[in-house]
């Protein structure tokens, strides 16, 4: 049952669907608030990504025998698993465009719910003591007001009862979006783009935090961050991600 000052919340500001963008009933105190509706509920559900995935980075492949996926069998990553809940195709594409610019952020809240739907043992049984969302640099945090990793790292750590650290990592290189550049060109970009703000070694066991996952670039360097300060398995969960093949 939700509390008095949520429906309030609600009222004051509106509730939108994360694949249509509709607002959402406000419903009773004594009923849990709806996050998608109906009909989207079922579009939403052709776009999760289902086995057989890659067993290193989680992303969907071709079939159950390959075991990786192109990406993960010609590099090695830093990290140790990771997961991602949806394909980034539409109207998932659509939805993470708005929750990262246009301040959809009660988004979130459903990311972290289909998220857990799927993978809250597998969290569980990673016995992960801090989750960490990858961070904006402090310009871009600034223009964009949030940070959607964050957010989505919040309503995980807030259902799953596991501490958000958000000044353990910082990003200190404005680095230029990944999507414009080669593979090559990604990495350099992300050389040293990330720094720890102090020593780890109590905290082994991490669960790196982003929105979308491609070629696993910036999960590996904050990964590469996080071990060097004494973290040591290093994990990570997604929003989306695309085929890995
Ligand atoms: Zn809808
Ligand atoms: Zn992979």
């Amino acid at each position: 049952m939700k509390q008095i000052k949520d429906v309030i919340k609600e009222l004051l500001f509106p509730r939108r669907c994360p694949i249509c963008d509709e607002v959402l009933p406000v419903l009773a105190v004594w009923e849990t608030s709806r996050l998608i509706c109906p009909a989207c509920r079922r579009m939403v559900e052709r776009v999760k990504i289902k086995e057989p995935v890659c067993k290193k980075c989680g992303k969907p492949i071709a079939e159950k025998r390959q075991e990786y996926c192109t990406d993960c069998e010609r590099k090695k990553h830093e990290f140790v698993q990771g997961k991602t809940v949806f394909a980034y195709q539409d109207p998932m594409r659509e939805s993470l465009y708005r929750f990262k610019y246009s301040n959809r952020r009660e988004y979130a809240d459903f990311y972290a719910e289909e998220a857990l739907r799927h993978y809250e043992k597998w969290i569980l049984y990673r016995k992960i003591q801090v989750i960490v969302p990858v961070p904006l640099h402090k310009s871009r945090m600034r223009r964009r007001g949030y940070n959607q990793a964050e957010l989505f790292a919040r309503a995980l750590g807030e259902r799953m009862g596991i501490p958000v650290r958000t000044d353990l990592l910082i990003r200190e290189k404005n680095t230029v979006p990944q999507k414009e550049l080669s593979e090559t060109e990604r990495k350099n970009n992300l050389k040293n783009a990330f720094k720890i703000t102090e020593n780890i070694v109590q905290l082994s066991y991490i669960l790196l935090v982003d929105d979308i996952y491609t070629t696993g670039s910036t999960i590996d360097a904050a990964t590469l961050a996080l071990k060097r300060a004494g973290g040591t398995y290093i994990y990570f969960i997604c929003i989306s991600s695309g085929r890995g093949f």
